[in-house]
């Protein structure tokens, strides 16, 4: 494209982006859309002539970003909301748009110094060693797991894992059974923990396991804790289970994807005692760090771990090795060519400072308390799971009705339903002790309390379902 167009064109996007962030709130947050929509809108071949530039954007702009759920809209409280900013939007798009490689020191050796400056900022907030220390940015939560869990084998197991058996708690997130799955562990090696009353990880029931394994021969290696449930906000007993892996000489991974970035409010560090005698810690900036899709991240006590696992040296990267300081971040991880994620963590941190992120993450705690507060005090609501790390679970069971078990599930469900279909909020359902409630996620700064008693009252609303 010539200059003069290039910069039009680019102009147009950028005013499209500004144009999101100062009216996202007064849109819907849930799109609906079924594959035959879909189709019809989108399905062709591909175009052997070319199209107007400016009618492929005008397209897309009307037609495909207008088909996709606000995910920083303040009423989205499902799944775990995604809060962007703007700086990093734009941080992404100068990294996209210089094609920055972000794999080895000899591309990019101010991209590969700038991952190394954030870490290190992530290795002293989580209370990890920063010299001996490392880690790496990945493309999410899921996929630091699975980098944690290939390197906890590695380093306890070597090559042969035949005995080597995982624990992780029945509330674990799926990522760490995927990334279990992944790595070609049998379903004999995996030891689902039930959680206690308050969804923790129970402890006597993780050393009896444990006991029994070492009974058989099996080889204890590796404990999946979380710092944040995804269902309920719950954080594990983190330094008990640090002790016990110590003792039992078992690598201690915490997934602190969800609630790990809540260390930054004066509550959250209190809740997540412990964090930092983790073996590796995987935190995910695209949550509660309000960074844009896809930034994930795994810490480790000591970076050698990292390199001790994924380094290849193939005969066509010979020239770029460099020496021992200048890291080659794939070496750290599964990734070879990579995308510059740090960069948006750098801009959007030095451009705010960390206060500004303390104050949203307080700011959510509190808003999830004084929900669970106006929850408490109305007759109509039942409060399953308290507010933890600005997750709270609650369900539709007016005092004196004793609606059946099935009959507040079908209500719920049904109140989730027509909120959704609505379009108005994005609030879905989750099963906690087999209860079907609805569960909110405030991890948007943008999320006002009247924001949440408009979709409270609304809920109300679709409540009197007659039918059974
Ligand atoms: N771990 C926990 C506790 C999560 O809540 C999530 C996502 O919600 C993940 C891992 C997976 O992270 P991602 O979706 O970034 O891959």
């Amino acid at each position: 494209l010539p200059k003069d167009e290039m910069r039009e064109y680019g102009y147009k996007v950028v005013d499209a982006i500004v144009e999101h962030f100062s009216t996202q709130n007064d849109k819907f947050p849930v799109v609906v859309g079924s594959r035959e929509e879909m189709d019809h809108l989108f399905l062709e071949e591909a175009p052997e002539k070319p199209t107007d530039p400016q009618e492929v954007l005008d397209f897309v702009l009307n037609k495909v970003i207008s088909k996709s759920a606000i995910v920083s809209h303040p009423k989205s409280y499902s799944f775990v909301p995604g809060p962007s900013n703007y700086i990093s939007a734009m941080a992404d798009t100068l990294a996209t748009g210089f094609n920055v490689f972000s794999g080895g020191w000899a591309a990019s050796p101010a991209a590969a110094e700038l991952e190394i400056v954030t870490m290190n900022w992530l290795l002293k907030i989580f209370g990890f060693p920063v010299k001996k220390g490392g880690g790496i940015f990945t493309s999410g939560g899921s996929m630091a797991n699975l980098t944690a869990i290939a390197t906890a084998r590695r380093i306890k197991c070597g090559d042969d894992f035949a005995k080597a058996v995982i624990y992780l708690s029945d509330q674990a997130h799926s990522s760490n059974i995927k990334a279990i799955r992944v790595l070609g562990f049998k379903k004999e090696q995996i030891r689902i923990i039930p959680t206690d009353a308050e969804f923790k990880f129970s402890i006597n029931k993780l050393k009896n396991a444990i006991a029994k394994d070492r009974l058989e021969g099996l080889q204890p290696f590796c404990l999946v804790a979380t710092a944040g449930t995804t269902n309920t906000g719950t954080v594990d007993p983190l330094s008990s289970l640090a002790k016990i892996c110590k003792t039992e000489n078992i690598w201690f991974h915490i997934d602190g994807a969800y609630g790990g970035a809540a260390i930054l409010a004066k509550d959250g560090k209190a809740l997540l005692k412990g964090i930092s005698k983790a073996d590796s810690l995987t935190v995910d900036p695209h949550k509660w760090f309000f960074q844009p899709y896809e930034m994930g991240c795994l810490l480790v006590r000591n970076s050698k771990w990292l390199k001790s696992t994924f380094t290849e040296k193939p005969e066509y990267l010979r020239d770029i090795e460099g020496n021992e300081s200048e890291i080659n971040f794939y070496d750290h991880g599964i990734q070879l060519t990579r995308r510059f994620r740090a960069l948006k963590f750098y801009m959007s941190i030095k451009t705010f400072g960390l206060k500004a992120f303390r104050t949203a993450i307080s700011y959510n705690i509190e808003l999830a308390e004084k929900v669970e507060g106006i929850l408490r005090k109305s007759p109509h609501w039942e409060v399953i799971s308290p507010a933890t790390l600005a997750v709270i679970n609650f369900r539709f069971n007016p005092i004196g009705e004793n609606y059946s078990e099935k009959k507040l599930d079908k209500i719920n469900q049904y109140i989730s339903e027509q909120v959704v279909a609505s379009q108005e909020a994005l609030l879905v359902t989750t099963l906690l002790n087999g209860q079907v409630v609805l569960r909110m996620c405030l991890i948007n700064p943008r999320t006002t309390i009247n924001d949440v008693k408009e979709t409270l009252a609304q809920c109300k609303t679709f409540t009197n379902i007659t039918s059974t």
